[in-house]
């Protein structure tokens, strides 16, 4: 018979788990493995609240396996290193994003793109090498492989640190890797959630011209006065659309719901390029002959490897970047969910799991 998650492994560990479909998180007592001679154990300290974990504990993508401990924004302290650990000792402030493993072997791989490893391992609710469960940082402690586990500088505050290891690599990679991060360049961002608002610190950052894009007005203020967003576009007013064709180098467009995408081309630039983060239920209409007329593309990204996610942290230190986070305490985890169904949050749920998640063993 299958052993229980309590007893598994040998480390005792406790989470808030979700149970069924329902999404309804409680309290769980689980194990995690022994620290391996490869293996960083920490204390969890904050874990970001991702909209995936939202689709997870509710399994809308229908890939969930219960009882899941969700959380991809991890942050905490070094308590453990294993015997060949070279780069993090006991008091480190690390943290852990959506990856935990992958084959370490294949070309992706080799060339610090994990995430898109054919056998990449998430953080949570996949199977580890050993074939067990992996749960994530809604619990007190985290094991993970050095090589995973992306160092927090000193000068960043750990709370608002934490979303950057989903949200921020999210946004600051396709910025890199599309050429959307030079001085002076114009680029637009749709959508101010999670990833919106940090993917407008990054591209300020970057010395990019930023508009933010979006169907709520009410969010102008807030994008130019605290976010420092250049211009701002309501995607609903014809006239601001069409005063705006044509101006953009590139458009990070971070919505997840099924938006039409031909307004959005029509702001680019030729040879501009449209990213899409989001995944909506049903595909986008890609209208090509505007595409063809200015040799304009459409890409898609998804998260970063380990390296470049430890760059984003290191950018974001060096230019005092943080997510805008609403800490929360664990048994507020289930309101914070309904409220983020409902996009009530400015702009990111954290939970304060160092001081309010007490084991009940
Ligand atoms: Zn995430
Ligand atoms: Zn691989």
């Amino acid at each position: 018979m299958a052993k229980s998650q309590e007893q598994q492994h040998p480390k005792k560990a406790f989470g808030w788990a979700a149970r069924d479909s329902s999404g309804v998180l409680s309290p769980f007592n689980f194990s995690r493995r022994e620290t391996r001679e490869k293996d960083v154990a920490f204390k969890v300290l904050y874990c970001g609240i991702c909209h995936s974990d939202l689709h997870m504990v509710k399994n809308e993508w229908g890939i969930t396996t219960y009882p899941l401990v969700p959380g991809h924004e991890i942050v905490g302290v070094v308590t453990e290193v294993g015997s060949r650990v070279q780069k993090y000792k006991v008091g480190d402030k690390v943290g852990v994003g959506c990856l935990v493993g992958s084959c370490q072997s294949c070309d992706k791989c080799a060339d610090n793109l994990e995430n898109y490893c054919p056998r990449l391992i998430l953080t949570y609710g996949a199977k580890y090498h050993d074939g067990t469960t992996t749960y994530g940082g809604y619990s007190d402690i985290m094991v993970a492989d050095e090589h995973f586990v992306i160092r927090i500088p000193d000068n960043l505050p750990l709370e608002g640190a934490a979303p950057l290891l989903c949200a921020g690599i999210t946004t600051y990679s396709p910025l890199r890797y599309y050429g959307l991060d030079k001085p002076g360049m114009h680029v637009g961002v749709v959508g101010l959630g999670g990833l919106g608002h940090v993917a407008v610190k990054f591209a300020k950052a970057m010395g990019v011209r930023v508009t933010v894009i979006s169907t709520s007005p009410s969010k102008k203020e807030e994008a130019i006065k605290r976010l420092k967003a250049d211009s701002f576009l309501v995607s609903r007013e014809q006239d601001q659309m069409l005063a705006a064709w044509g101006t953009m180098d590139g458009i990070i467009d971070t919505v997840s719901a099924v938006h039409p995408i031909l307004p959005l081309i029509r702001l680019l630039k030729t040879n501009g390029k449209l990213v899409v983060l989001g995944a909506p239920e049903k595909p986008h209409e890609l209208p090509v002959f505007p595409l063809l007329m200015g040799r304009k593309m459409v890409g898609g990204s998804n998260i970063g490897g380990v390296k470049e996610t430890q760059e984003m942290i290191d950018f974001a230190a060096k230019h005092n970047i943080t997510a805008e986070v609403e800490v929360i305490p664990i048994d507020y985890v289930n309101t914070a969910m309904e409220r983020l169904a409902k996009a009530d949050v400015r702009y990111r749920f954290v939970i304060d799991v160092g001081n309010t998640l007490k084991p009940a063993f």
